[in-house]
Formats: structure tokens, C-alpha cells, sequence
């Protein structure tokens, strides 16, 4: 495995790789959710590439860019052991030197839901995996159904900017009792994330209302509220019952429905969704 710290580099690299050539882009901190993209794209590509990189541009004022759990060590060793022949872990200047000015807006699926609730979050997402795609090259580049938004943030600037990678969605990864592996788990204090399970569970009171023939959203949301304030260490954001491409707020549960939502418990916040 190699790993690469510059642009630079990979670009001398590249020529070599064995295509067709997989990138999954991650923040570090690495568990059995990111390496299910790793073993999907070891599957199907010839070479794999990874990218960590904590991109400060996604993260708001005051939200957990400067505690946000590092690990490239153990990373590295999950990477290897995963059949990763490429990593790129630039530094941040390297990716932002002095002078970068460059966004990409994606404009309305990017402003509803987590982008209503974190103003530039999906413009700064959407700008750094195009520059991962520019830089990487990849023919098929690998994405978490666990954050739902930001794969349709993808597939959009994706075909919009004719990047030309295929965007490959990967099922979410759960604990046994249900709750999403997400590397922001690791702020839970036992009590917390003995509450954190809430969350998936009211995902499957939706699945189970929509399954007993209930379309009103509304009524969704009220009994999935109903569960969460089961637990006073769970403080909700938002649920939403919304058309799963474009991200509308729907007022009948038709499919393809995504219901989603965010809790903050302790210092984390948390994120969920299902699509019905
Ligand atoms: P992050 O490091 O949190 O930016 O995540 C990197 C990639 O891993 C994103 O595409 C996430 O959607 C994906 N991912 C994170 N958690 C999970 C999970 N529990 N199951 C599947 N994919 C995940």
C-alpha cells in the first residue's frame, strides 16, 4: 500500500494503477461502515484507492472540526489490512493552498434537511470530493447510504460537472442493536449510547406504520417523536419524511420515501435514515 500526501504524487502514480480504479473518500477514524466501501470496492476494482482527509470547509463555526477523532495510524493498518493499494492523505494546505477560492454550489438538494441545519456544509462537501475526483481520477468512487443527502449532493455535482465516476451507494453499517456505526459514536459516554439505539428504532416504527398501510407523514413523524422522548438524553433536530431524490418534504408516505433524521445525544450529533 502506498500512501500519498500530494498531489503531485498521485498523479505519478496514476499511469500505474490498474483500472478500473475505486476511490472511498473518508474523513479518518476509521470503523466497519468505511471499510464496507473499501471491501465493495475491492471487489469490483483493480485498484483501490482511500482518501482521508478532515476537510475544515464542510464543518461549520463552533461545530467539532478541531476534535474531530484522528487516528491515521490505526487507519492506515485498517486500510492495508483491506486491500487498499492507494491512500492520499494530503495535509490541508495542500488541498486549500493560499489563494483557493472555488466552490461548488449544488443549490437545492444541498440546502434542505442537514444543509438547512448546517448553512455551506454540502458546498463544502461537494467542493472537496470534486476535487478528490479531479485528483484521483477514479472510475467508480464509493459513498455511505448512512449519509443519505450526501450521496444525492454527489450524483448531482457529479453528473452536472461531468466528472464521469460512477457513484456507487453502499448500505449502512449498524451495531447489533441497530445504531449506525459513525465515528462521532465515540463522543457517546456509556449512559448515551446505551440511548443513542433510539434512533434506528424509531426508523423502524416508520417502516413498520408505512408497512401497516399509515401514508400520513405527519402521523409518522409524531410517533417517531413519540419514541425518541423516551429517553431525555436524546435532543432531536429534526425528522423528516421526504421524496428520496428530491429531498421535498412529503405530506403522503409514497415511495420512494427517505425518512431521516439527526439527535444530538451529549456532544454528538448524530444522523440516521431509511428508505421506504
Ligand atoms: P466519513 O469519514 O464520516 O466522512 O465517511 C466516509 C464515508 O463512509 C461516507 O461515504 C460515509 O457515508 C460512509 N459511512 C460512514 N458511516 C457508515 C456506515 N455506518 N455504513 C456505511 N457507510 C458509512
Amino acid at each position: 500500500m502506498k500512501v500519498i500526501e500530494t498531489v503531485a504524487e498521485f498523479r505519478e502514480a496514476y499511469p500505474q494503477a490498474p483500472k478500473p480504479l475505486g476511490l472511498v473518500p473518508t474523513m479518518g477514524f476509521l470503523h466497519a461502515g468505511h471499510m464496507a466501501l473499501v471491501e465493495r470496492a475491492r471487489a469490483d476494482c483493480a485498484t483501490v484507492a482511500a482518501s482521508i482527509f478532515v476537510n475544515p470547509t464542510q464543518f461549520g463555526p463552533g461545530e467539532d472540526f478541531s476534535t474531530y477523532p484522528r487516528s491515521t495510524e490505526a487507519d492506515l493498518e485498517k486500510l492495508e489490512a483491506g486491500g487498499v493499494d492507494l491512500v492520499f492523505a494530503p495535509p490541508a494546505d495542500e488541498m486549500y493552498p493560499e489563494g483557493f477560492a472555488t466552490a461548488v454550489d449544488v443549490g437545492a438538494i444541498g440546502c434542505r434537511l442537514e444543509g438547512e441545519r448546517r448553512p455551506g456544509h454540502f458546498n463544502g462537501v461537494a467542493t472537496v470530493v470534486a476535487k478528490l475526483l479531479a485528483i484521483v481520477r477514479p472510475d467508480r468512487a464509493y459513498f455511505g447510504q448512512k449519509d443519505a443527502q450526501q450521496c444525492l449532493v454527489i450524483k448531482r455535482m457529479n453528473a452536472d460537472l461531468n466528472l464521469g465516476a460512477e457513484i456507487v451507494v453502499v448500505p449502512t453499517v449498524r451495531e447489533p442493536d441497530g445504531l449506525a456505526l459513525s465515528s462521532r459514536n465515540a463522543y457517546l459516554t456509556p449512559d448515551e449510547r446505551r440511548a443513542a439505539p433510539l434512533i434506528y428504532q424509531s426508523l423502524l416504527v416508520a417502516k413498520r406504520l408505512c408497512e401497516e398501510g399509515v401514508t400520513d407523514a405527519m402521523e409518522v413523524k409524531r410517533q417517531m417523536r413519540m419514541l425518541l422522548e423516551k429517553s431525555p438524553l436524546v435532543r432531536l433536530e429534526y425528522v423528516s419524511v421526504a421524496h428520496a431524490d428530491t429531498l421535498e418534504e412529503l405530506d403522503l408516505l409514497a415511495s420512494p420515501a427517505l425518512v431521516s433524521l439527526a439527535a444530538r445525544i451529549g456532544r454528538a450529533r448524530l444522523i440516521d435514515n431509511l428508505t421506504l
